[in-house]
């Protein structure tokens, strides 16, 4: 038997049911702040991500899907959505003679060399929001709120965790009180640490293995290196995301894996902060890095593959269960023959009905009726249809009524 690969999962049933639930939430809520949804190609020029996302970041230096094509290209499974929406945006010159806000968002598969576990995938599945253009705190505060917002909808009590890593020249100042700090104490920490130290010693903060060594809890804290415009900043952003009712903590532990961010930088996690759920920042230079004009952009992702399991255990059960508005009965082929016209009539007007596929007894079809969740029954038989007519069956009620085959889409529509 042939077997899915390591790291993916098929989705199906009640588990796609919550997917598109999810998704569905995302699409509505992305008309009412008036985001376009972009979509862009699941593998990129290699030099894309390498360039866009980092060469120091884990992501590109152990866990990207290189591959040469048959042409001897270069290629990339994308591993994050940022990358290609910039990419894409630069290409088709989206920011044109623009002065607005361009806001994105995209719903993607991602491809992660990782070591798979709970809630950890090879395949994973990314929404992201990517605004470009505006440089305003308003703007961080919204992109913020979105995720906080939909997280919520979705039942799930998450809080934000707050961050800034000022602008570059607070940054650059904030790196080099970092790295002297460190060096001395370098040798007690971990391998990669001790490689982070040069290349990108921020990353260093967020270190899962020494997290609780005394070196990092003393480290310097970046609030005390920021100048005042990154200050000010900062304390606008806190200010507008508590007029929101967006809940918040400061954690200066959060400097994220990527090296494209600057000023606020964010994740959401569940309340009892046991679960990551997505993540972002603002990220002024990526553009121009990527061989585009200047132009600042914030945004996040967000997984849905943690979210689904979560969602699950949230969701009402009507919104899972199947409800369609007829089950058309038939046991003989003339009678077959009449359900595939009416339902074909049906469907077209936006009805949803089931026929008797499997050709099952008429008891069964009793029974698939009611595990469809159909409202009402057309019972075919041939006496009727020979006077033109068909029963329909209240499956609530149980009220029996003929009605003319010709006005049953009339008829069905007026009480369903
Ligand atoms: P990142 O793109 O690494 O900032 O991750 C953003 C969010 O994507 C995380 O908070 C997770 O919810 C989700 N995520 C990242 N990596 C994986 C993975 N390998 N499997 C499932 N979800 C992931």
């Amino acid at each position: 038997m042939i077997v899915k690969p390591k790291g993916t999962y098929d989705l199906y049933g009640v588990d796609e049911k919550i997917y598109s639930y999810i998704t569905n939430i995302v699409d509505d809520y992305m008309i009412n702040y008036n985001y376009d949804k972009i979509r862009t190609p699941i593998f990129e020029d290699s030099e894309l991500f390498h360039r866009g996302v980092g060469e120091t970041s884990d992501i590109v230096t152990k866990e990207t899907y290189d591959f040469q094509d048959r042409s001897g290209r270069s290629v990339t499974l994308r591993p994050e959505g940022t990358a290609g929406v910039v990419r894409s945006f630069i290409e088709n010159k989206m920011y044109g003679n623009r002065s607005d806000a361009i806001k994105l968002y995209y719903n993607g598969t991602m491809y992660r060399y990782e070591r798979p576990q709970a809630g950890r995938f090879r395949e994973l599945t990314q929404i992201g929001i990517e605004a470009f253009n505006s440089d305003s705190v308003m703007i961080d505060a919204e992109v913020i709120s979105i995720g906080y917002n939909i997280l919520r909808e979705l039942g799930l009590e998450a809080v934000v965790k707050l961050n800034t890593l000022g602008d570059t020249e607070s940054r650059l100042n904030y790196k080099k009180a970092l790295v002297e700090y460190l060096k001395p104490h370098i040798d007690s920490l971990c391998e990669d640490c001790r490689n982070r130290l040069e290349k990108n010693p921020l990353r260093i903060l967020d270190c899962k293995v020494d997290a609780d060594s005394e070196v990092l809890k003393n480290v310097p804290k970046i609030q005390d290196y920021l100048n005042d415009e990154s200050k000010k900043r900062f304390t606008d952003l806190k200010n507008a995301l508590m007029g929101m009712g967006v809940e918040f903590v400061v954690d200066p532990k959060i400097v994220r894996g990527l090296d494209y961010y600057d000023h606020d930088v964010w994740e959401y996690e569940l309340v009892d902060g046991s679960l990551a759920l997505g993540a972002g920042g603002r990220y002024n230079g990526l553009v121009e890095s990527l061989g585009g004009p200047s132009v600042p952009a914030v945004g996040f992702a967000f997984g849905v593959d943690r979210l689904i399991a979560l969602v699950k255990n949230k969701v009402k059960d009507q919104t899972l269960e199947k409800n369609i508005d007829v089950f058309i009965m038939s046991v003989n082929e003339e009678e077959n023959i009449y359900a595939l016209k009416i339902s074909q009539e049906l469907r077209l007007n936006n009805i949803s009905c089931e026929i008797n596929s499997a050709n099952l007894s008429f008891k069964g079809q009793f029974k698939q009726a009611d595990k469809l969740g159909a409202k009402q029954l057309i019972i075919l038989n041939s006496e009727d249809l020979a006077k033109g007519l068909v029963n329909v069956k209240d499956n609530q009620t149980k009220e029996e009524k003929k009605v003319d085959e010709s006005e049953i889409v009339d008829y069905i529509s007026g009480i369903i």
